[in-house]
């Protein structure tokens, strides 16, 4: 690390001209009011770890932040919208795309019971206090006489270096203050790669049922950025270990362990589950998809059974975990829209792609699965990709043949009768008009019958095939075409 002391970072990291000047600028309006101002919190750590943040910026003043913004923001030109939040003391605006976050320094207690905290005016020191770890109550100093030294009462830094998160007080007062915390000390550690250190992961499994008192939404954010993480996997272990993942997603703990009997024992499925997300994250960064790996299995334990001959199976799971998501995606206040949608698709077809096997990939079988998982069938196929763990190498290469054989049938199926975006070729209009009915159970059984024999294969996917059929099948159930 290139800071110790009292050097200043704007000679020692690179900083854009935008940011080097947008700085000088706050500075100047700060010194205006005489508030001695800072730049603190991710902005800064991230600047440390080289890594690129330029989406959110926090200043913070000794003095009122909210006048500082409102300053700031006149400067920066007309038509800049500030808001302002009297109550928390902070105010924001938007600047260049990225959001800049004003707060006065300020002293805060808890009330234990609540997440309202008592606000008082306070110095850098005590805002520092009030930060979560130590890596992020770094400040860099925007006041004349030490302009660009970083104030690093915590050894922030040396935390950094060492890849370590610590919390600046006593972690059981930290986290109890507020314990969405905990979620965020996990999730550092999952996306940054650092260690929780230990007296602070001892907080952690101390106050952990304090989660309880915090909103869905703010836990589901931090959940999201471990599943988007590039190995999501520890996070998740992390939450079990710290006794976190029974509050939050108790469904996940169901799937912990191996149960014996006969001395068979069936594989570990939240193991299972994780090596899919991993594996998965490795080829798509939708959070979605990612969500259908963590499901996929979800209703394992509820559709366990013991066979004598075959041995453990989960007949259904797919079934009964598709229709889980729904439960799970309202607790955890995740949109219940066509994303939700997505992920029971995902958990319902995940089987599929796997368990057609050379003897029976007949194209029927391939149309099926197109027809199925329409537009969505490269999404399915990662998910099935990713869901082969198996450490039998025998087994890895047979399902890895298989699979690819299905894709390219899959390809080949698709060219050939364009399924992926199956429209009917007799509509459901053209069924009426020639037989003059109304809409009804004939004309729905009409477009049925079409439909399926042009994924069975009897017929090819065109209009003039379809429209035999319906006659054919019209007259079956009593109907004759309208001669005009
Ligand atoms: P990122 O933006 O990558 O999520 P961040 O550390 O910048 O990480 P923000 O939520 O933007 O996180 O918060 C900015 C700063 O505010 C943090 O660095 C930290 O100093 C402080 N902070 C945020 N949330 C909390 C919290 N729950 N408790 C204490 N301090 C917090
Ligand atoms: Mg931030």
């Amino acid at each position: 690390m290139k800071v110790k002391g009292a050097v200043n970072i704007f000679n020692e990291y690179v900083f854009s001209d935008f940011e080097k000047q947008l700085f000088v600028i706050i500075a100047d309006e700060a010194k205006k009011l005489n508030y001695p101002s800072y730049i603190v919190g991710g902005y800064v750590r991230d600047k440390l770890l080289l890594r690129d943040n330029k989406k959110d910026i926090d200043f913070v003043c000794i003095g009122s932040g909210i006048e500082l913004a409102l300053n700031v923001a006149k400067k920066l030109g007309k038509n800049i919208h500030v808001s302002v939040f009297k109550n928390f003391g902070t105010a924001h605006f938007k600047y260049n795309g990225i959001d800049l976050e004003f707060v006065g320094a300020r002293k805060e207690s808890y009330n234990r019971d609540s997440r309202k905290p008592v606000v008082e005016n306070g110095t850098l020191e005590d805002d520092q206090n009030r930060r979560d770890f130590t890596m992020n109550a770094l400040a860099i100093s925007l006041n004349e006489n030490n302009y660009g030294e970083i104030i690093d009462p915590f050894h922030g830094i040396s935390d950094i270096e060492n890849k370590i998160i610590r919390t600046p007080l006593d972690p059981v007062i930290t986290f109890s203050d507020d314990p969405l915390r905990m979620m965020r000390a996990i999730r550092f550690a999952t996306e940054l790669h650092f260690i929780i250190e230990e007296k602070t992961f001892n907080g952690i499994k101390e106050s952990a049922e304090r989660i309880n008192i915090i909103s869905p939404e703010r836990i589901t954010d931090e959940l999201n950025k471990i599943i988007l993480s590039d190995i999501p996997s520890k996070g998740f272990y992390l939450l079990h270990e710290s006794g976190l993942l029974k509050y939050i997603f108790p469904e996940m703990i169901d799937l912990v362990g191996v149960e014996m009997q006969d001395g068979r024992g069936h594989k570990d499925n939240f193991y299972h589950t994780l090596e899919v997300l991993d594996n998965i994250s490795l080829n798509t960064n939708d959070l979605w998809l990612r969500w259908a790996a963590v499901l996929h299995d979800i209703a394992k334990p509820a559709t366990k059974r013991y066979f004598e001959k075959q041995g453990w199976a989960f007949h259904g799971h797919e079934v009964v975990g598709s229709r889980m998501v729904k439960g799970i995606f309202k607790r955890m206040r995740l949109p219940l829209d066509a994303k939700m949608k997505f992920v029971e698709k995902m958990v319902l077809l995940h089987l599929r792609p796997i368990s057609l096997t050379k003897e029976n990939v007949t194209d029927s079988a391939i149309r099926r699965l197109l027809f199925d998982a329409g537009e969505d069938i490269e999404s399915l196929m990662l998910l099935c990709k990713a869901d082969i763990t198996t450490k039998n190498r025998l087994k890895v290469k047979r399902y890895s043949d298989n699979f690819e054989m299905v894709r390219q049938k899959l390809k080949d199926v698709e060219e050939h009768d364009k399924i992926q975006n199956f429209q009917p070729p007799v509509s459901g209009e053209l069924i009426m008009k020639t037989f003059n009915v109304n809409p009804g159970r004939k004309v729905g059984l009409i477009k049925d019958h079409i439909k399926e024999a042009i994924l069975d294969g009897i017929i090819p996917n065109e209009y003039e095939a379809a429209y035999q059929l319906m006659l054919k099948k019209g007259a079956e159930l009593g109907l004759t075409p309208q001669h005009k």
